[in-house]
């Protein structure tokens, strides 16, 4: 006789989970307790359920696994990164990315979390609250801060020409369990939890979020409902789906938005992002005018400066042209390298030149600092690469 397939509970929602409770005859009551077990206490098996009657967990662990992803490898970097290799229940595997710092990813987006990169410390309100979160630079190895940064697909499909996750092509899109699952996995390795530590989420890992729409926005509820960390802790980067950045301003509960720019005309971007041919920059500038920011909240555009390709004081003021009048803040990121990447970083004056136009015409604009490029973590490398491998 075939074995059932293990049905992964990781990813349920509290109302389905409350459904599989009251089918087995439970009360409905215990859906609540298998939410907590799985996104709170992040359990590894069905059986460390112990919140449950034996005789349930039982019955449930016939069909059920509790579905946290493995990690396969992990790779530290000297500057503080990890790069965890996540394996899923079919052999497929993603990237995910710890970084103790941040990148600087988060200055002047408007957000709490920005706001503190900026002033090196948490908001006054936040110093006022009776009960203040433990900051993690009272951890040793003295960290402020942290961010996780989370694929959306195995592989990506949108074929960017500087980008290392193009050459994997589509493999395949993750469940909303397996998008959750990577932060768990990396929480329980960091042995931090987001109700006492300021965690940051970006999904800027392997694939397009906006690609993988309806698991994506799941996953961003469970871990806002489940794991505890606000969505004002949170940014999705696209590549420029628009209509998915019609519907992603209608959501009610939704990370911040990034929009890779990453070329300052049509000409240049249809070059280096071939999806520019199906959402050219007006529309995709369209897009981002009629977003509906919240109180506070600033839109981020990203730019990928490549040697002699986007990176000119021309090019700055094309940007600057593009984005006028947005309620935005620009992160350049100086081209990581990589094998088959037919682009060159440029030097640092160049980037800086960049970033003198772009600020002397009134636009917030940050250096994202490259994290963890010596184990290939860093932006547009996450290509499962073997470098030395640190431990299992
Ligand atoms: N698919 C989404 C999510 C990935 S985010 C998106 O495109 O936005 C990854 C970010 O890294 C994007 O802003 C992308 O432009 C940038 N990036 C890709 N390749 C890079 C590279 N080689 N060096 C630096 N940044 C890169």
């Amino acid at each position: 006789m075939l074995e059932r397939p293990q049905e992964e509970l990781l990813g349920l929602d509290l109302q389905e989970l409350t459904a599989i409770a009251v089918e087995a005859g439970q009360p409905a009551y215990r859906g609540r307790q298998l939410f907590e077990a799985l996104y709170r206490q992040r359990v590894e098996a069905v059986d460390q359920i112990t919140t449950l009657p034996n005789s349930f967990r039982s019955e449930l662990a016939k069909n059920h696994a509790a579905g946290l992803p493995q990690t396969q490898k992990k790779f530290v970097s000297v500057d503080g990164t990890v790069r965890y290799l996540i394996g899923f229940a079919d052999g497929e595997s993603v990237e995910t990315v710890w970084m103790p710092e941040g990148d600087n990813g988060e200055q002047g987006d408007g957000s709490e979390a920005g706001e503190e990169e900026l002033s090196g410390g948490p908001p006054l309100s936040r110093l006022a609250e009776p009960a203040p979160t433990r900051s993690l630079g009272a951890r040793q190895g003295g960290f402020k801060r942290a961010t996780i940064c989370v694929s959306s697909q195995a592989g990506c499909a949108v074929n960017c020409r500087f980008c290392m996750t193009a050459l994997l092509g589509l493999l395949r899109n993750l469940s909303p369990g397996e998008i959750v699952g990577q932060v768990l996995r990396v929480l329980q390795d960091q042995k931090v939890s987001p109700e006492s530590e300021r965690i940051n989420l970006v999904f800027m890992g392997q694939g397009e979020p906006f690609l993988n729409y309806e698991n994506f926005m799941k996953a961003v509820r469970l871990l806002v409902a489940g794991v505890g960390i606000p969505e004002s802790r949170m940014t999705v980067s696209t590549a420029g789906i628009v209509p998915r950045i019609r519907d992603f301003g209608g959501e009610q509960v939704r990370p911040k938005l990034a929009i890779s720019l990453n070329a300052s005309n049509d000409a240049t971007r249809d070059q280096v992002m071939p999806i520019n041919r199906k959402w050219n920059l007006a529309t995709l500038l369209a897009a981002a005018r009629q977003f509906p920011l919240r109180p506070r909240e600033r839109l981020t555009f990203e730019y990928v400066l490549l040697n002699g390709i986007n990176d000119s004081e021309q090019n700055a003021r094309e940007v600057v042209t593009l984005i006028r009048g947005l309620n935005a803040k620009v992160n350049l990121i100086a081209l990581n390298p990589g094998p088959e990447i037919p682009f060159s970083t440029p030097g640092d004056e160049r980037v800086h030149a960049f970033q003198q136009t772009l600020i002397q015409a009134g636009i917030p604009t940050f250096i994202r600092r490259p994290r963890g490029r010596d184990i290939y973590a860093a932006c547009g490398q996450l290509k499962r690469a073997e470098v030395v491998q640190i431990s299992a």
